[in-house]
């Protein structure tokens, strides 16, 4: 077996993927790989890829799965993915995607595939709160902001409300969701490595269950 956690967090907006993949990064003491924050870091710094994400980004739209699997790919080629593994956050969004990521990551493989579960009603009262850090990505809410006035507790960035997180771009992410990316949870779970995690509740309690499902799963491979 090839040594090393290979996570991917899925669900839809607002479901918690950023917060929980961040969390299990630090607890298995991987790299988080988000695309998102790859993304947005493009824009910032206007590079040409940045400049030709921003528009669809911001009406919530999805980038061509090529663009996306080149980035990642440069991502994984680096030693610490190599080494240890990684979270995806925001990868694969599509099949298509899902084929590509198993190319990429062959000899190695998936470990779990994390299906965050919360229903949209709540999903949207989430995002409507959603604040985040410009530089670091770290979440917040407007019931859960920084101690010191809308500055990263992490990294003294400052935090936001996203870009993307109008009514209108996150209806269409929703609809996206639906569309591209829920098939993916048929994909995975034939794969058998699909876990359906309750993403209701605290940020502690949801991480609780996601480490709970994780490890039973290590162990199991380990034994086998
Ligand atoms: P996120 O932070 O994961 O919500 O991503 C923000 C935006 O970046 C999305 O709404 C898409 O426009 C783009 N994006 C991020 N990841 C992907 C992906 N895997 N495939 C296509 N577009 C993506």
């Amino acid at each position: 077996m090839v040594p090393g956690v290979r996570l991917v967090v899925l669900g839809k907006q607002g479901a918690g993927k950023g917060t929980q993949a961040v969390r299990l990064s630090h607890h298995y003491v991987v790299p988080h790989v988000s695309t998102g924050d790859m993304l947005r870091a493009a824009v910032k710094a206007q590079t040409p890829l940045g400049r030709r994400a921003k528009a669809l980004m911001d009406r919530g739209e999805l980038l061509p799965d090529e663009l996306i699997m080149e980035m990642v790919g440069e991502r994984m080629a680096e030693r610490d993915v190599q080494t240890r593994g990684l979270v995806l956050d925001g990868v694969p969004r599509t099949v298509n995607q899902a084929k590509m990521l198993d190319e990429l990551l062959s000899p190695a493989r998936l470990d779990l595939v994390i299906d965050l579960e919360v229903p949209t009603s709540q999903v949207l009262r989430r995002l409507a709160a959603r604040r985040v850090c410009v530089d670091c990505g770290t979440n917040y809410s407007v019931f859960a902001p920084p101690l010191v006035n809308w500055t990263c507790d992490i990294c003294g960035g400052e935090v936001v409300q996203r870009e993307d997180d109008t009514e209108a771009a996150i209806s269409r992410r929703l609809e996206l969701y639906e569309r591209q990316t829920a098939p993916l949870l048929d994909w995975y779970r034939e794969a058998g490595i699909l876990v359906p995690i309750n993403g209701t509740g605290s940020p502690d309690v949801v991480t609780q269950r996601i480490i709970r499902a994780v490890d039973h799963r290590k162990r199991r491979q380990e034994g086998s």
